[in-house]
């Protein structure tokens, strides 16, 4: 898979429409990295415990808009130490104004219970704990933390599915924006420094969402 190349400088008077960026595979370009906890149930409080631990492993840097008081930070120093690309290399954007969403960066994300995050595109069913087959049919069957499989007939915790690194069940998360699926993995460093920082291991995964058509900036 190519990464779609992105030189473009912004300008201030340059507003970005994601029609306008050359893209591989045009229904998937709104897909991030994400790595959680392997607990569901696993939070950190305060958040900016773990905010300033991710500074000083230089994975994150300075907030973004910090105005706005939500979690986006520019990469940090070491990110390309812990976030390994795969195949050619890609131009990867790093800095836009402020408008611009269509770039590298990281957002943490801690939800109140334990959320399944799973990816609308290129999405795999779930293998059952039970009977390792595939619960096609999963999305009727879910509940706030079960799904039933049909197959075998047992009903296990969401978190106990295998969802072949396409979906993440958990309430902590840290996204990597603007990676394509195996575009990028996090090398064994990375996860070592979160289970560190959190005393539980860590995994990862990747989801796409629908592209946008409209761009509401504009
Ligand atoms: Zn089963």
């Amino acid at each position: 898979m190519i990464k779609p190349i992105k030189q473009k400088k912004t300008t201030q008077s340059q507003t970005i429409n994601p029609a306008d960026t050359p893209v591989m595979n045009p229904g998937f370009d709104q897909c991030s990295l994400y790595l959680c906890p392997e607990q569901a149930a696993f939070k950190i409080t305060p958040l900016p415990t773990l905010i300033t631990a991710l500074q000083e492993i230089a994975l994150i840097s300075k907030q973004i808009n910090p105005q706005k008081a939500n979690h986006h930070y520019f990469i940090g120093d070491r990110y390309l130490d812990y976030i390994a690309y795969l195949g050619c290399a890609p131009a990867i954007q790093f800095e836009a104004n402020e408008d611009n969403n269509k770039f590298c960066f990281i957002k943490i994300h801690q939800h109140q219970t334990a959320t399944l995050i799973y990816s609308q595109k290129q999405s795999k069913a779930p293998q059952c704990p039970h009977c390792k087959k595939p619960v096609k049919e999963w999305e009727n069957t879910i509940t706030a933390s079960t799904i039933h499989c049909g197959q075998c007939h047992s009903t296990a915790s969401i978190e106990d599915f295998n969802w072949r690194k396409m979906a993440g069940y958990a309430q902590l998360f840290i996204e990597i924006t603007d990676i394509f699926p195996k575009e990028a993995i996090p090398q064994q460093l990375l996860l070592d420094k979160l289970s560190n920082i959190s005393n539980v291991d860590w995994h990862y995964f990747f989801s796409c969402q629908q592209a946008i058509t409209k761009n509401a900036a504009s």
